[in-house]
């Protein structure tokens, strides 16, 4: 049987591609050797992403992972802990290369909704020369695996407060960062302000086809630079990609909340039809439902045109994102609470 035609592709925000916009301005990009810090257009888009973020310099690189473990890098030394709520995706999904490129290794706090509690983290700090040292405290915003949660802006001042305190540094790995700050209807930089360094996609809501953005100070990014080559992520002409970048931070944030209002529209027609939906922890643009036989779920759906992602034997993920419109939400969420029905 032939694969029916595509409905919506609910897999991720990351299965985007390039708007026209944006293969205009690949076409026309300036560009120079990266590596040598001369492509005018990646300096741009360092630039304009250290702005936006209160930074003072940024980094490109390939991909959220690289921004995040060279982030890692930079604050730690070997042996030492990182405090990281629960099910983050430096741990989660980033293979192990905390311990496989910076010798470190994870401590969780309890994070009900991907939120932890300052407390929480003061007291996962360790300092007795019987225990491996605490060397950095790393929060993600939204929480992925939570369900694109959304830190209220007083538990973060908390945090920040115990990070002080503590003399530690405080990374975010602020993938969905974008999303957080649409939510809380704040500027960026409100919660972008408060950390010493964050990563920051662009391929994600924002719809760039390649890349992310890591910001600190100059001589972070100084060592950065240095850990990115380590890394094999010293890319040549990347002009191409960060001029698609740029189109994505002028044109992508506006269209943030409109994904949120389809998320919420998904999850409560969901909700309606049966499903499992933890509605309060739909306040960005995913959604997680719990179901038996999640996979066979999902591959029927995918049949009929909607395509979901299947994380567990009962958990199934859907990500909205501005290349699914009302019409084909309204096609999707048919598919899918038929297959309830059915079931
Ligand atoms: C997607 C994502 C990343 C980065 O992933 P890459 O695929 O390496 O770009 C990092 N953190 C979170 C929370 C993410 O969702």
């Amino acid at each position: 049987m032939p694969p029916a035609p595509l409905i919506a592709d609910l897999r991720s925000d990351t299965v985007t591609t390039p708007t026209p916009q944006m293969r205009a301005a690949m076409a026309a990009a300036a560009v120079g050797d990266d590596v040598y810090g001369e492509d005018p257009t990646v300096n741009a888009l360092q630039q304009e992403v250290a702005r936006l973020t209160g930074h003072e310099a940024g980094l490109f690189m390939p991909s959220g992972t690289m921004t995040n473990q060279v982030a890692i890098a930079l604050h730690t030394q070997r042996g030492h802990e990182v405090i990281c709520a629960e099910g983050s995706h430096i741990y989660e999904w980033e293979l192990g290369m905390m311990a496989a490129f910076s010798g470190v290794v994870p401590r969780f706090v309890h994070a009900p909704l991907g939120i932890p509690d300052p407390e929480g983290v003061r007291a996962a700090v360790r300092r007795s020369i019987h225990q491996s040292p605490s060397g950095l405290i790393s929060l993600e915003n939204t929480h992925n695996k939570a369900g694109g949660t959304v830190i209220p802006l007083e538990v973060l001042a908390g945090i920040r407060a115990v990070a002080d305190q503590e003399g530690l540094p405080l990374h975010l790995d602020g993938a969905r960062v974008f999303n957080a700050a649409a939510a809380l209807d704040v500027p960026l930089s409100d919660i972008t302000g408060q950390f010493d360094t964050v990563s920051v996609c662009l391929s994600k809501g924002l719809g760039a086809p390649v890349g992310s953005v890591l910001v600190g100070s100059k001589a972070q990014m100084a060592q950065a630079h240095r850990y990115r080559k380590m890394m094999g992520g010293g890319m040549r002409q990347a002009g191409i990609l960060a001029a698609a970048a740029l189109v994505a931070l002028q044109d992508g944030p506006a269209l943030l909340k409109e994904d949120h209002r389809r998320a919420r529209q998904l999850a409560e027609a969901l909700a309606g039809a049966g499903f499992a939906v933890n509605l309060a922890a739909v306040q960005t643009n995913i959604i997680y439902a719990t179901l038996p036989d999640a996979a066979a779920h999902a591959a029927r759906w995918a049949a009929a045109g909607v395509h979901a992602n299947a994380l567990g034997p009962d958990s199934v993920r859907f990500v909205l994102h501005h290349q699914v419109t009302d019409e084909a939400l309204e096609r999707a969420i048919g598919v899918l609470t038929g297959a309830v029905v059915q079931a």
